[in-house]
């Protein structure tokens, strides 16, 4: 078998991100480890709710994975750990960050939820890459219960401060993102604490969400996007609105040498997508992605959910 046919099992992609144009995905994680429940989480309940710091997957095999992708020299913007639970949770970050960096140029970023800045650990691995992307939902302790159900363990004014600190020291672009559900964190006095927080940091940009694509939790409902808008005068940062729909697909995607069914069965294994997302993500005709999403759906591949009379498509290891 050819290098290029053998299949990896701790990347994915590149795919089209909102925010970082083709992402090459590490995984870092078995689905779904989290030291949180987000209500709003499109990958569904958190299985295994922890603190703990391991090796979850072998760091030199997910380093053999993005060596070889690397050497197909297929075109990415960034490397970004993140997929399957919390990337902070594998003890070997650092060394995984520092290893890409001596493979390639191409910058690294990771998607956390920012629970474990407070340890020195975790700013130490981060702090060697380019962008960091955490999230903070909520201003008060009772609202990070709501939306986040954090382990036990997660103290949120630990948490907190280690996410101030962190924005200080920090070199690269800290992205904080701020995910808004109706009815749970979008109140005034509620915005006013989550602002006074992120005030506290140094951010490139804030980047306010909602809940777009299908949730853990039916209950966690989306606001509108004149509502985000109308939070923007709350912080100091400049603010970016990314919770439409519209706005979630950048940028295309060329996989060469996989067949469309197999890279619409990767998109879906990471994150639930419409027709729209496949055929903007893809570079396809909407015709052809539907029907090739019809065949794997009778295949059982993929399975549909409805949210919002709108269907998105989910990968089925993803039950
Ligand atoms: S949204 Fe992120 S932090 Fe929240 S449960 Fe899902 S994977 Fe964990």
């Amino acid at each position: 078998m050819k290098d290029s046919e053998i299949k990896f099992k701790y990347i994915y992609g590149p795919v089209p991100s909102r925010r970082l144009g083709k992402s090459l995905g590490v995984d870092l994680l078995p689905f779904k480890i989290c030291s949180y429940d987000c209500i709003y989480c499109q990958l569904g309940k958190t299985k295994e709710k922890t603190i703990l710091r391991k090796e979850y997957v072998p760091t030199s095999e997910v380093l053999k994975e993005i060596k070889r992708k690397i050497s197909e020299k297929c075109e990415m913007d960034f490397i970004t750990f993140a997929g399957s639970g919390e990337p902070t949770l594998h003890k070997n970050l650092k060394e995984l960050i520092l290893g890409i960096k001596e493979m390639t140029k191409t910058p690294v970023a990771v998607l956390t939820n920012g629970s474990l800045f407070y340890l020195k650990e975790v700013s130490d691995a981060l702090i060697n890459a380019d962008v960091v992307i955490p999230s903070l939902d909520a201003g008060s302790k009772k609202s990070f219960l709501k939306v986040n159900r954090p382990s036990p363990s997660v103290d949120f004014d630990k948490m907190c401060e280690g996410l101030i600190n962190f924005s200080k020291i920090f070199k690269g672009s800290f992205l904080l993102e701020i995910m808004i559900v109706k009815g749970l964190n979008d109140s005034e006095e509620e915005i006013e604490k989550i602002s006074s927080l992120a005030n506290q940091m140094k951010i490139e940009k804030i980047q306010l969400n909602t809940v777009v694509r299908p949730p853990a939790e039916l209950f966690a409902k989306p606001v509108s996007e004149e509502e985000l808008n109308g939070l923007k005068k709350y912080f100091n940062a400049k603010v970016e609105i990314i919770g439409s729909v519209e706005k979630i697909i950048e940028a295309s995607l060329s996989l060469p040498g996989k067949d469309l069914e197999n890279r619409i069965v990767e998109l879906t294994k990471r994150r639930p997508v419409t027709l729209e997302d496949i055929s903007a993500g893809l570079s396809v005709k909407i015709a052809e992605a539907a029907k090739a999403v019809t065949n794997l759906l009778n295949k059982k591949e993929i399975k549909e959910q409805i949210k919002e009379s709108k269907s998105y498509y989910i990968g089925n290891s993803k039950e």
